[in-house]
């Protein structure tokens, strides 16, 4: 039983003639644990297809189903909390909250959630993510690397089933993103999240279990 299954799932921009199918009839399942990447050119519709199986972006047509539940079924509200309490999201540009130091970011998505923190995972996420000194600093304190750090143990966290990564070493020199490539895949399988992750590095894309690769809004190769 698949954690994730998209369906026909399609995505256009305008209308004839004018028309772009960044996402076009595109199928695939993800097993639970699984670490997929998503590669392809700028413009192949890697973020839209991430944004739509996230829940962010609404398809034109087809189905997203995660454990079974279709997002088209849920109304805005049904989909923010299935959102918050089963997908956790890694950004490119971090997005952590400048207000906010290391602790209060990492612990967020558990306090809009209404729950306590889980003080001994939280433990483990930062030993494992070496963010042991850096609780109190401030984001704009830290490196791009850590920064990232923090936002992949914010996304973990809430023990999301599906963490979901738009090229999360695109800010990143090669030697951190090597290493913040490491950390991601150790602390998914450590925790047993599943990982989709979408890069345009193919050398990034060989951490994953399975490569998933798309051309024009269409997988071209890597589908099971
Ligand atoms: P990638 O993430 O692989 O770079 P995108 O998913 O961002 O690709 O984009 C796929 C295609 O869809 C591109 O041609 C892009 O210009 C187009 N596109 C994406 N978002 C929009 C939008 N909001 N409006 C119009 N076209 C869009
Ligand atoms: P990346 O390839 O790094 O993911 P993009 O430039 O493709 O970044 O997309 C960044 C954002 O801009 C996305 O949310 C996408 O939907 C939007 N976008 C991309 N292309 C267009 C476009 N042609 N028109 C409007 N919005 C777009």
């Amino acid at each position: 039983m698949p954690i994730l299954t998209a369906e026909k799932l399609k995505k256009y921009y305008g209308t004839e003639p004018n028309i772009t199918r960044a996402v076009d009839d595109i199928n695939f399942s993800v097993e639970e644990g699984e670490f997929v990447a998503i590669v392809g050119t700028s413009g192949s519709g890697k973020s839209t297809l991430l944004n739509m199986i996230g829940g962010l972006d609404i398809p034109t047509s087809g189905t997203v189903s995660i454990r079974s539940e279709k997002l088209s079924n849920m109304d805005d509200d049904q989909l923010t909390l299935f959102r918050r309490r089963n997908i956790g999201f890694i950004f490119q540009n971090y997005n952590l909250v400048p207000i906010l130091n290391v602790y209060e970011n990492i612990v967020l998505p558990v306090y809009l959630d209404n729950k306590e923190v889980d003080a001994e995972f939280m433990e483990q996420i930062v030993q494992l993510l070496g963010l042991e000194s850096k609780l109190d600093s401030m984001p704009n304190q830290l490196s791009g690397g850590q920064q990232q750090r923090v936002a992949i143990a914010r996304a973990m966290i809430a023990k999301p089933a599906i963490v979901l990564a738009d090229e999360p070493t695109g800010n990143l020199d090669s030697k951190t993103s090597a290493s913040v490539m490491e950390l991601l895949k150790d602390s998914s399988r450590k925790f047993c999240q599943t990982l989709i992750m979408i890069t345009h590095n193919i050398e990034f894309a060989q951490f994953a279990d399975r490569i998933i690769r798309i051309e024009d809004g269409c997988i071209v190769e890597g589908n099971i």
